[in-house]
């Protein structure tokens, strides 16, 4: 119920969208950052309320499989050899991406910055995060934003068995299932430490590897000026920008995108999410 609730309200938001791209298994630029989207229906009050964030207690002994059938791509995932760096788009487009969230403490804050935009981003979440902060997920996929897949406890993925980087794995886009309505179809390797098995596994789990162009590597704590100086020395078409709205203080990350985003906009910055294709 809850999820199709979900769905219905995200294919609202990605119904007036324009997919452009290449035929085959390609990423395109969704253009009209949300200001086109049909308004959403406020959330049914069940709904808000079995997305109230669970106790690790409670999250660990409900089941995270089995609402409803199985996931069943719309199109074969090619198994890559390397991330993708950038996303391919037409004029002075970029994404902007969060990792490791969400966070109650932050991600609001990012989100209200977007919002007060009318641009969507990319978060690639973490599965024990997303546990936590059900609602926050559910306002991406009432926004528009996209969610990706960050692992579910951020591992060295290089260190691990197979068996548990598909762990890892699946239960993340499970969970992000349940509380976004979707499966996420981008896969971030935490670290950036990518291998043959997270490649293999996140297509077959129909996920693309996205990495990055730009690292504001906002979570030294730089400062604020630091991180815009970088994001605005970075940009350029096709620029995907790495920023953190989880693990640890985050807020020069939030005050950073405050100032950054309206300079990107002002140079004739488009601000958007790529979208996976199928033919
Ligand atoms: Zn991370």
């Amino acid at each position: 119920m809850q999820k199709d609730h979900l769905l219905t309200r995200r294919r609202a938001l990605l119904a007036g969208a324009v997919s452009l791209g290449a035929a085959g298994v390609a990423a395109a630029f969704v253009p009209g950052a949300g200001n086109s989207a049909a308004p959403a229906p406020p959330p049914a009050a069940g709904a808000r309320a079995a997305r109230r964030p669970l106790r690790p207690s409670e999250y660990r002994l409900r089941p995270l499989t089995g609402y409803g059938p199985p996931h069943t791509p719309r199109g074969r995932t090619p198994v890559r050899r390397e991330p993708l760096l950038r996303v391919p788009g037409h004029g002075r487009t970029m994404v902007l991406s969060f990792d490791d969230g969400p966070d109650p403490r932050y991600t609001p804050h990012i989100l209200d910055t977007l919002a007060r935009y009318e641009v969507r981003a990319m978060f690639f979440v973490c599965g024990e995060m997303a546990a936590y902060n059900r609602d926050l997920l559910a306002r991406m996929a009432d926004e528009g934003h996209v969610v990706g897949n960050h692992t579910w406890s951020h591992p060295l993925l290089t260190r691990l068995r197979r068996a548990r980087i598909r762990s890892e794995m699946e239960r993340t886009s499970d969970i992000v299932e349940q509380a976004y309505g979707e499966r996420p179809e981008w896969f971030r390797a935490p670290y950036g430490a990518w291998n043959r098995a997270a490649f293999q596994l996140g297509a077959e789990l129909g996920m693309e590897p996205l990495a990055w162009t730009v690292d504001t590597l906002d979570w030294t704590e730089p400062g604020t000026r630091t991180i815009v100086e970088r994001v605005e020395d970075g940009a350029a078409p096709g620029v995907v920008v790495l920023s953190h709205d989880a693990g640890g203080d985050r807020s020069q990350s939030v005050r950073a995108l405050r100032a950054y985003l309206p300079e990107l906009l002002d140079s004739g910055y488009h601000i958007t999410v790529p979208r996976r294709q199928y033919v």
